[in-house]
């Protein structure tokens, strides 16, 4: 059975060699401000470390440089890394001119935090860990000694204000941010990613290439689609809905606003408000936008007796919602307020789940994968240890549901246990995307409770009326978000069919131009997306200009095409494809279109 073993990634070796980084960065740093530093915290991260600090002026880049050699010394140093538990009161004594310490200190005596700030569930050992001249307050783990850290897989990367404890009324913190690597040639190849996702920053390209604007005037997280960014939408949206008409769906379409009644019922004004707009009244009644689709789809089912010979239902929309995210963690298209899901709802008997769920799976991964994605990871979360609806059996029925698609799919998955909502098993199922990072996009979600909220029935083959089982799924999640991976995965550079302008028409002079209008008639009846250049522009000029815009295909025209009815080729990469006739070129666009390349 292809089960990933996940490591957490806190018990790793890269994980200690980033937290112990820390120490040695914060010794260095007291270094250079001899009795006037002040440090807070410095925990490892997702692909490095960073510590806090409290300083009398700003750091420059030349005190990194010097920092960073200091960090060098300490680690050929090889000094270790010493526990030692002590009180409360001795813990005080030993950060007396530590402001930040002893707060953190006073947070672990009362057992509410750890020395990072989080909560805790454990009663609290206060410990510091000391290596060389520096010690501090800290649980560890670390490695044995400062050596353990690679000095040619260490570097500090910049500074960045950080309220202490994330609070605005709270002390404003220097933060410098490292990476450290096992190897080398880890942290060159980590360096060079983050320097080619910044090149491939959606935000970035959705600017360079006209595609769609977040405007502070409209508001923060609601996104407006500019026709060329409209146009891959649309060209997304109509692929996957023909499929899901190929694949058994229903196509609703349901209302932005609903009753506050709807929401009581389906239970997202209990478990959901704090994510939900604030409601408007009409006829004395609170409405509210839609975070979810699910209840208007429910009612959609409810609208008639649904036989057990009509199921599996599956109903499909493409459902704007709004949910309310801070402000602060709103990201270009990734994290937004209002967004499309390519949503569906789907209900069956209980006998039909095990190859609904197997459908629904299969049928993901051939929609993920005509988008060009080829690496996923899939995680099968199960029954939470507190509260959860449904009957045991069913949760099980249902988990081994979802496990028996995953085998069959041949997908490695983990098992993210107890991690399920609280009304049912899911999977979810990220994509990789071309620098390996992660993005989570589809779900196939259970759901023991809206069937029962809403008093859902089929009538059985017996004439007795009987529960279906529900399932939520979306399979690009947010298409927002989808559009944002995508577009950061091919660095703007999408594949054929779904380039908003397929070919630019480069006439070499105005004499031209005439031919080019007829070459454009003929692509155009062929159903290619194709613009002419008719700009006074050099032909040069023209070709840079359309590379930058990432159009696939530049025709090239002057007069020895013209006089033979042909066109000469070049693609975005650089290459020249020499003249051929126009049907040879639609021949091989035809071609691409079909390879989806
Ligand atoms: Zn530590
Ligand atoms: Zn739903």
């Amino acid at each position: 059975m292809p089960i990933r073993k996940t490591e957490k990634y806190e018990e790793t070796q890269v994980y200690r060699v980033r937290h112990s980084a820390s120490h040695v960065m914060a010794q260095a740093v007291m270094e250079l401000f001899p009795g006037h530093a002040k440090f807070a915290i410095g925990p490892a991260i997702e692909d490095g470390f960073y510590y806090d600090f409290d300083l009398p002026r700003a750091l420059t880049p030349d005190d990194l440089v010097k920092v960073e050699a200091r960090m060098r010394e300490i680690i050929r140093g090889n000094h270790p890394f010493i526990r030692k538990e002590l009180s409360a009161a001795e813990a005080k004594k030993l950060f007396a001119d530590q402001p930040y310490k002893i707060e953190l200190v006073e947070g672990l005596e009362r057992g509410a935090e750890d020395e990072d700030g989080n909560p805790l569930t454990a009663p609290p050992v206060i410990s510091t860990y000391t290596s060389d001249a520096f010690t501090d307050l800290c649980r560890g783990p670390h490695v044995e000694s400062t050596g353990k850290i690679n000095p040619d897989a260490v570097k500090l990367l910049n500074v960045s204000g950080a309220y202490w404890r994330g609070d605005e009324k709270r002390p404003m913190l220097q933060r410098i941010y490292g990476t450290a690597w096992n190897t080398a040639q880890e942290l060159e190849e980590y360096l060079w990613k983050v320097e080619e996702a910044k090149k491939r920053d959606h935000r970035k390209l959705g600017k360079d290439l006209d595609l769609f604007q977040i405007n502070p005037e409209v508001g923060p997280g609601l996104v407006l689609w500019h026709p060329k960014g409209a146009m891959i939408r649309h060209l997304v949206e109509e692929f996957c809905k023909n499929e899901h008409l190929k694949n058994g769906y229903d196509f609703v379409y349901s209302p932005h606003v609903g009753r506050g009644q709807l929401w009581e019922t389906s239970g997202h004004l209990g478990f959901y408000r704090e994510n939900m707009y604030a409601p408007m009244e009409m006829d004395q009644e609170d409405y509210y936008v839609k975070p979810m689709n699910c209840p208007f789809h429910i009612h959609v089912y409810k609208a008639g007796i649904r036989s057990y010979r009509e199921l599996p239902i599956r109903y499909a929309e493409w459902g704007s919602v709004y949910r309310f995210e801070k402000a602060g963690v709103l990201h270009g298209l990734m994290r937004v307020r209002g967004f499309t899901q390519d949503d569906a709802h789907i209900f069956c008997r209980p006998d039909q789940m095990p190859q609904e769920i197997d459908r629904t799976l299969s049928f993901c991964l051939h929609i993920l994968r005509s988008f060009g994605f080829t690496e996923f990871h899939a995680y099968l979360a199960t029954r939470p240890k507190e509260k959860a609806v449904g009957e045991p059996a069913q949760w099980d029925a249902a988990i081994e549901a979802l496990r028996a698609a995953l085998d069959r799919s041949g997908l490695e998955y983990a098992i993210d246990e107890g991690g399920g909502a609280f009304y049912g098993p899911k999977i979810d199922l990220k994509i990789q995307d071309a620098l390996g990072r992660e993005w989570q996009c589809s779900t196939i979600q259970f759901d023991f409770n809206e069937s029962e909220r809403f008093d859902l029935h089929y009538v059985d083959e017996d004439g007795k009326e009987k529960r279906p089982y529900m399932i939520h799924r979306a399979l690009l999640g947010s298409i927002e978000r989808f559009f944002g991976v995508m577009l950061e995965h091919y660095g703007g550079a999408l594949p054929v069919w779904l380039s908003p302008v397929q070919a630019m028409l480069i006439p070499i002079a105005d004499r031209h131009t005439d031919y080019a209008r007829k070459v454009q008639e003929q692509l155009l009846a062929a159903g290619i997306r194709v613009k002419v250049d008719v700009r006074t522009e050099r032909m040069n000029a023209k070709i840079r200009d359309a590379q930058m815009q990432k159009i696939p295909y530049m025709l090239v025209m002057g007069d020895k095409e013209a006089a033979a009815g042909a066109v000469a080729v070049r693609l975005r990469s650089g290459e020249d494809k020499g003249a051929m006739p126009v049907e040879t070129f639609l021949e091989m666009v035809k071609q691409a279109l079909e390879s989806k390349e």
